[in-house]
């Protein structure tokens, strides 16, 4: 495994390696393989954190499956209940899908809860949430967790498409602040 690398102001030491992303991710494709087997289920791959392990997990992914990529993006509005969350690029009609919104990390569960709500509103069948990495001490919403690749304590990585300030997207492997 490599050593340390700095991005702009900050230093980061090797913390998951290629190997234990790809075991983790296999294991996720394989218990979707099983679970989801016939469902034919709508991947909702959230950009840009997600990129990677998207497509490693639909390379094991081996069941009739469809993909999608959307932004979320949320602005403070003119309704009474403030923010606005509205998602950029899915055109495609959910109603009565199964639906596995495909993230990088969970953190306080905020981003999730606000796909979540939106994705209900339009009616699908179930929501089923792909995430590499879980920091279970700040997450603190009820929904299920489904396929998670690793829990990890609340320090703060970058790599395999987590970013920090615009970069380290494209390290192969997962790094922590050193
Ligand atoms: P949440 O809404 O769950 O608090 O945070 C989700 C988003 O925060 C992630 O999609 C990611 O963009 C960012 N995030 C949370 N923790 C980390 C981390 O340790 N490293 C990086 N690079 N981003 C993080």
């Amino acid at each position: 495994m490599s050593k340390i690398v700095t991005i702009k102001d900050k230093q980061f030491k090797p913390y998951i390696s290629q190997q234990q992303i790809s075991d983790a991710v296999k294991n996720i494709a394989n218990t979707i393989n099983v679970e989801l087997e016939k469902d034919l289920p709508l991947f909702l791959v959230v950009l840009n954190g997600s990129f990677m392990f998207a497509a490693d997990l639909l390379k094991e992914v081996s069941i009739p499956c469809e993909i999608s990529f959307i932004k979320v993006a949320s602005y403070h509005g003119t309704t009474s209940s403030g923010t606005v969350t509205e998602l950029i690029g899915l055109t495609e009609d959910i109603t009565g899908r199964t639906v596995v919104i495909v993230e990088d990390i969970v953190d306080t569960g905020i981003t999730l809860e606000k796909l979540i709500t939106v994705l209900n509103r339009k009616n699908v069948k179930q929501i089923k949430v792909a995430t590499v990495l879980l920091k279970p001490e700040s997450y603190n919403k009820e929904f299920t967790i489904d396929y998670f690749g690793m829990k990890i304590p609340n320090d703060f990585v970058v790599g395999y498409g987590l970013d920090y300030d615009g970069q380290g997207r494209n390290l192969k492997e997962i790094y922590v602040l050193a």
